[in-house]
């Protein structure tokens, strides 16, 4: 069935730990458009929009963050950071009028690249509920 198909599809994108395309871009080895940049966390334009504006803010450092699930305590500051973040890539894309952060954690959810990661949505209306 599709579901099956689709769960298998999610299931062989569980987290192994491995390096991830993202380290790549971290390091600029591969390029990237990069929209914002700090000290700690780097946004750059999703490969494969799904919205007009989709942008993608990462911790420079996983530091064992491969997915939210995954999520400890001394990751607090670096969490708050990456939603703080997300609002100045919104302000700067000007989609003020309304935007979506997403983060996929774990194959039920679909995440393909295990290093954490939000998806910065806007540019169009978005539904509800995701699918
Ligand atoms: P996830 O499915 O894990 O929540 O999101 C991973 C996102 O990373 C996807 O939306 C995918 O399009 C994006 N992505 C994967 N590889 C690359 C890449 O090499 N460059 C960029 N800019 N985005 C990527």
């Amino acid at each position: 069935s599709d579901e099956e198909a689709a769960a298998k599809a999610a299931a062989v994108n569980a987290d192994t730990g491995a390096p991830t395309i993202f380290d790549k871009i971290i390091s600029k080895e591969i390029p990237a458009n990069i929209v914002y940049e700090d000290e700690a966390v780097l946004a750059f334009r999703d490969k494969s929009p799904k919205a007009p504006v989709h942008v993608l803010v990462i911790p420079k450092s996983r530091d064992g963050l491969t997915e939210l699930g995954k999520a400890e305590k001394r990751h607090e500051e670096i969490l708050g950071h990456l939603l703080y973040a997300a609002n100045i890539v919104a302000e700067k894309e000007g989609i003020t009028e309304g935007f979506r952060v997403v983060i996929n954690s774990g194959p039920s959810a679909c995440q393909s690249v295990y290093h954490l990661h939000l998806h910065v949505l806007g540019g169009r209306q978005m539904k509800w509920p995701p699918g």
